[in-house]
């Protein structure tokens, strides 16, 4: 194995993955769009999604998006609102995209007529969140103009919450989202494919059946696979929490002071620092650094190690208190969070497996 490694746990992850797609559809859910971007669409998650049920996949980048293969045709969704320099590819490699702007759904339905494709429009509205989506009141005109392009099919409507304002999903909000595509059905005479109710943070409505009956898409990354959902921070008792891990080699052990020593100016992210007398330590430093995952954001497995500090290419960690006979070579693990996983992910220096 090379370190330092991001590990997913195979039996639990496909666990998670099973039960989720179950209780989505118990609630009338059958379409679970497993989002991919915590972990940069690494292959053997996607295949194990697949072999799990899994027949549609997002991402925020369309990279991603591009490098999913399956055996099968499968729907791939681009999470963010397209950038009108990108609209080639995002016809090219996604079957399906969130929409809030007319003037790049014009672009997206010209392209996708140049490639001889029909390329799905998902219209986002603005349910308080404030990130994407057109306000309520604006939105029968576009999707109005959206029915007269020939390159694009409106397949529904969807919101996102508890991203940027972090507004939890309710009746008020998702209940506004069914009346918005019950609205539109009516209006226009058409049936919308999706009503897509947000992300792992609506996950929370099914465990109670009170989703509204109308939604029947769910984007769902942190609770598909880390058994995580985000209103409310709860795992099911039948799902496992963040089946995924970091290792890490120890490059340095030496008892050292707690407190720098010399005259204290800024570290090397030109911070002002300061330091507890904790006396004599037994400090390791791992080969992992602020350039791969944020200190804060790890935990490590054995609660007696403390975090100590970090800078881009080092982590050093306080095994004073720790039983374990730990020497130069060892491997340190840490939980993670979602904000880590993607950040490891991403990092071209931390390798990926799957255990
Ligand atoms: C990231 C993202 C999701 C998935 O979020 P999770 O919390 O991982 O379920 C869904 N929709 C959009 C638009 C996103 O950007």
């Amino acid at each position: 194995m090379k370190y330092p490694a991001i590990v997913f746990e195979k039996e639990k992850i496909a666990t998670n993955i099973k039960n989720t797609i179950e209780l989505c559809k118990k609630n009338g859910v059958d379409n679970v769009f497993a989002v991919t971007k915590s972990y940069s669409a690494f292959e053997p998650m996607i295949a194990l999604s697949y072999e799990c049920g899994i027949r549609a996949f997002a991402d925020a980048r369309i990279q991603n998006l591009r490098d999913i293969n399956c055996p099968t045709e499968v729907e791939k969704l681009l999470l963010r609102i397209p950038m009108l320099s990108e609209i080639e590819d995002v016809v090219k490699y996604s079957t399906v995209s969130l929409n809030s702007e007319l003037v790049t759904i014009e672009a997206l339905s010209e392209e996708a007529i140049k490639q001889n494709k029909v390329h799905k429009v998902i219209l986002m509205v603005d349910l308080g969140d404030l990130r994407e989506g057109i306000l309520p009141c604006d939105v029968y005109d576009v999707a109005a103009k959206v029915l007269e392009l020939k390159g694009v099919k409106l397949s529904g409507v969807g919101v996102n919450l508890t991203c940027y304002g972090a507004v939890i999903p309710d009746d008020n909000n998702l209940g506004e989202l069914c009346s918005i595509a019950k609205n539109i059905e009516e209006k226009f005479g058409i049936e919308l494919e999706y009503v897509s109710g947000g992300n792992s943070s609506s996950v929370y409505k099914l465990f109670d059946k009170s989703l509204p009956s109308k939604i029947n898409m769910l984007r769902i990354g942190e609770f598909l696979y880390y058994g995580a959902e985000s209103s409310y921070g709860k795992t099911p008792s039948d799902m496992f929490n963040y089946p995924v891990t970091l290792r890490t080699q120890i490059v340095e052990l030496k008892e050292k002071d707690s407190l720098p020593k010399g005259e204290i100016g800024v570290n090397a992210f030109g911070e002002k620092v300061t330091f507890e007398d904790k006396g004599k330590m037994l400090r390791a430093i791992v080969a992992i650094g602020r350039q791969d995952v944020v200190l804060d954001n790890l935990t490590p497995v054995d609660k007696s190690i403390e975090l100590v500090g970090q800078s881009s290419d080092h982590t050093i960690i306080d095994l004073t208190h720790t039983k374990s006979d730990l020497k130069v070579g060892d491997i340190v693990e840490f939980e993670l969070s979602y904000s880590s996983v993607l950040d490891l992910c991403t990092s071209k220096y931390v390798s990926k497996y799957m255990e």
